[in-house]
């Protein structure tokens, strides 16, 4: 199979994605590994169902620049969803003083970046769960984040509560979050979810995980860190209080939170106390999840 199409340009980035719309469940077979070349503002690509009958070769269409390899997680619509089990995390199994801390949601350059400084000054890697219409207005963001060290997974689409959706709107929330993120980081992103305010219920896991997502990764200890009815010092507390060994502890990036605020102080007496922080990949790994 072979076609070319024009492409989105990404603007800032070396790297150019082009995205296959829709994803449909006819599209499982496809190994979504698509060359993508960018030559004189024209996008050549080329893909290969690896499934299909004559077992065909891909045709790569390259001229002169080297191709970019963009693996995609293979997310799709998929109503057979019964059978679906889903993987959920809200903490780590491990005895060692190790946590993951992670961040929700989008804010303004300005935030994420103060939020990044802080955790530089304190070498600390973490799991960002972003909003995909979010990204979608400041791809430039995630990439910084992304090159940051962090790692970067699926916060939905729109942030709405996913019980409350029909099996199609959920998983086009995570389908079109996986595209997005995709597209504005130049790779897939970790192919976890984390639902918007921890709402799930079992069937509601199950769709998520029929579309392909490997995880749903929970909130665990939750900071608070967004409500304004909470005092800096309250927000602290819920962290030290809630934490043990392999906790997930969740802060967001919002404008106006407490964030900035109480990261420093979290991190120096999370330190203090002996924890050592991974991200949700890097403890699924070590945990055999
Ligand atoms: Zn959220």
């Amino acid at each position: 199979m072979r076609w070319s199409m024009p492409g989105k340009m990404v603007p800032n980035i070396d790297k150019t994605v082009v995205l296959l719309h829709p994803r449909e469940k006819g599209c499982d077979g496809i190994r979504k590994l698509i060359w993508v070349t960018a030559i004189s503002g024209v996008l050549l690509v080329a893909c290969c169902h690896k499934d299909s009958p004559d077992q065909a070769e891909p045709e790569v269409v390259v001229e002169h620049d080297e191709p970019i390899a963009v693996e995609f997680n293979q997310l799709a619509f998929n109503d057979d969803f019964q059978e679906a089990e889903p993987k959920i995390i809200d903490r780590f199994p491990i005895e060692d003083k190790k946590v993951v801390l992670t961040f929700d949601d989008w804010a303004s350059d300005e935030t994420v970046n103060e939020v990044l400084s802080i955790l530089r000054e304190h070498g600390i890697r973490c799991t960002f769960f972003l909003i995909g219409e979010g990204v979608e207005r400041n791809p430039g963001l995630a990439r910084t984040i992304l090159e940051d060290g962090h790692e970067i997974a699926n916060h939905s689409y729109s942030h709405p509560e996913l019980p409350g959706l029909s099996l199609r709107e959920i998983q086009e929330q995570v389908i079109r979050t996986d595209e997005v993120l995709t597209e504005a980081i130049g790779e897939a992103p970790a192919n976890y979810v984390r639902p918007p305010r921890g709402k799930l219920d079992h069937e509601t896991a199950q769709k998520v995980t029929a579309a392909g997502v490997d995880y749903i990764i929970q909130v665990g200890v939750s900071s608070d860190d967004w409500n304004p009815a909470l005092t800096d010092q309250e927000v602290c507390e819920r962290v030290m209080d809630g934490v043990q060994p392999g906790s997930i502890i969740t802060m967001h990036i919002l404008d106006n939170a407490h964030t900035v605020r109480v990261l420093p102080g979290i991190l120096d007496w999370l330190i203090g106390q002996g924890y050592e922080f991974s991200t949700v990949g890097e403890m699924i790994s070590e945990t055999g999840l």
